[in-house]
């Protein structure tokens, strides 16, 4: 059976920036655009000009560039009530923007249109009408989103329908029923979806799904099943309160569970890139149980699960992760014996064959380190250095000559911390300092400042998360502890772990782990270009 095509309309620089903590510049706006524009989303929808300056001058940036497969799309309202269309400021803002296409949202709930905006119901409906009617005749691609389509059709049916015929009549290009409080369960939604198929060409017929009820993606798939053609939602499914559908969830079962085509499928291997990116330039730290697409969506753990994979992937696993950029990955704990360890190798992309008495020794070196309060599972970073130390597979980027870390306080001002540090890169001598708000945040301050020169791509990573824990046992004032740092950059997210009885040495080994990983992964992808991709 030939794919029937869905359309795919990513809403994260409007929706998606109503979620808490996700702010864009204009600027990292761009950027996302191009990227999404590259892998042929078929709709971006950049911003509502009518609603603010930053998004005023992403279109203004974005008429400089040629996008080559998405039709770019400004957000805005119907008309206000009791004005005209071509007198309306909104309606102005949103031409203004100079985009291909327009997406207006008006009232589908009747207890919104007399309750909220105190008008009368058929005022609404000519605030519909004379919207789309006016900008179709300016030349505009016109999607129509019925905002609350669902709580208003369960309540007052005909007045929904009413609504969405009104925009069709007038001209609209497509219709898309928003679930807009996200409180709608799939069954009720697929019914509406069937009823308004049957008077909306289904081609021109849309889903907008928030997750309030954690179905956003649920109920895109069942909109898709019942005559949707366009789905909406934004990347990560960031958004308001709960988020929006998640478009890497729904291209991945739209595309290999539903046979609909909605991205070449080159860039469907690009979709766990795209994941991190955006969340990259939104500084939100990645979900790792995403579904296709986190960190931990094909990750094994135990012995049974990963000789099964080992044998035969889809023992465990419903796809291939490759399909969607992603990768199978083994967490090695001190259960592992040598078939994980030469899973692993595999999985890192270090040369083990024939080598039982190296990885005999990998295994002897985890048991070692686990008894101290190492934990693998958690640290795939520092794991994968440890391999690539004991196959000779690793090269010294930088050696510490020394560090020393000072605390002052003084009354009740915040500590103050710095640190000194002095390390060696082949023959040259580097000696920094620098301050920090903790002993952590002043070493990697200081180790940061030492290394930019010699190698300025330490500017791509971040720390995101700085965890210490007890080990196990070893309780008391003198007790052991591990920290645990989580990393990324643009491609990936990465963790290491230290052990000592003293927090600065233990953040110290997780630290220089860190950035070894980051510095060898680099290298690595510049010798293969083509090795890695997410
Ligand atoms: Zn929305």
């Amino acid at each position: 059976m030939p794919a029937q095509d869905v359309s795919i309309y990513d809403t994260t620089l409007r929706d998606g920036t109503q979620g808490e903590k996700i702010n864009f510049s204009a600027e990292e706006k761009l950027r996302i655009a191009r990227r999404l524009d590259e892998m042929g989303f078929h709709y971006i929808e950049g911003g509502w000009p009518g609603s603010n300056p930053k998004d005023i001058r992403f279109f203004e940036m974005a008429k400089e560039y040629k996008f080559r497969n998405a039709r770019l799309t400004a957000f805005g309202s119907t008309r206000k009530a009791g004005t005209r269309a071509e007198s309306c400021r909104n309606i102005k803002a949103l031409l203004k923007a100079e985009t291909p296409a327009v997406a207006i949202f008006g009232k589908s709930w009747d207890l919104h249109v007399t309750e909220i905006l105190g008008i009368t119901l058929e005022e609404n409906l000519e605030m519909i009408r004379d919207s789309i009617a006016y900008l179709k005749k300016r030349d505009k691609e016109v999607i129509f989103d019925a905002e609350h389509f669902f709580d208003g059709y369960l309540r007052n049916p005909a007045y929904a329908l009413k609504t969405v015929k009104a925009a069709l009549k007038a001209g609209a290009d497509r219709i898309v029923l928003c679930d807009t409080n996200g409180g709608t369960m799939p069954p009720e939604l697929a019914e509406a979806v069937r009823k308004v198929a049957a008077v909306v060409p289904p081609q021109k017929l849309g889903i907008h799904a928030h997750n309030d009820c954690g179905l956003a993606v649920a109920n895109t798939l069942a909109a898709v099943q019942a005559g949707a053609a366009m789905v909406q939602g934004t990347v990560n499914g960031y958004g308001e309160r709960c988020g929006n559908a998640d478009l890497t969830t729904v291209i991945g079962n739209l595309q290999l569970k539903m046979n609909r085509r909605c991205l070449p499928a080159e860039s469907l291997r690009q979709l766990t890139n795209l994941s991190y990116y955006v969340s990259e330039v939104a500084n939100v730290r990645p979900l790792p149980f995403r579904p296709f697409v986190g960190g931990s969506a094909f990750a094994h753990k135990g012995g049974v699960h990963v000789n099964a994979v080992a044998k035969r992937p889809e023992a465990y696993e419903h796809i291939r992760p490759e399909r969607v950029g992603n990768h199978q990955r083994v967490l090695v704990s001190d259960l592992a014996g040598k078939s994980s360890i030469a899973f692993k190798a595999r999985e890192f992309g270090i040369e083990m064959e024939d080598r039982e008495a190296v990885s005999k020794k990998i295994v002897r070196e985890i048991k070692r380190l686990e008894d101290q309060g190492f934990q693998f599972d958690a640290a795939d970073g520092s794991l994968e250095l440890l391999m690539r130390k004991i196959t000779g597979a690793f090269q010294e980027p930088f050696t510490l000559q020394c560090f020393s870390v000072t605390n002052g306080k003084t009354g009740n001002h915040p500590s103050v911390c710095q640190a000194t540090m002095k390390i060696s890169v082949g023959d040259e001598v580097e000696l920094t300092a620098a301050e920090g708000n903790g002993p952590v945040n002043a070493l990697d301050h200081a180790l940061r400042k030492a290394l930019m020169k010699f190698y300025p791509q330490i500017a791509e990573m971040h720390l995101v998360d700085f965890k210490v824990r007890i080990v196990e046992g070893s309780e008391g004032t003198a007790a052991k502890v591990k920290v645990l740092l989580d990393s990324r950059d643009g491609q990936e997210m990465w963790s290491t772990i230290g052990v000592s009885e003293n927090v600065i040495e233990a953040s110290w080994q997780a630290l220089v782990d860190s950035i070894q990983y980051k510095l060898s992964r680099d290298r690595l992808n510049k010798n293969e270009p083509q090795a890695t991709e997410g």
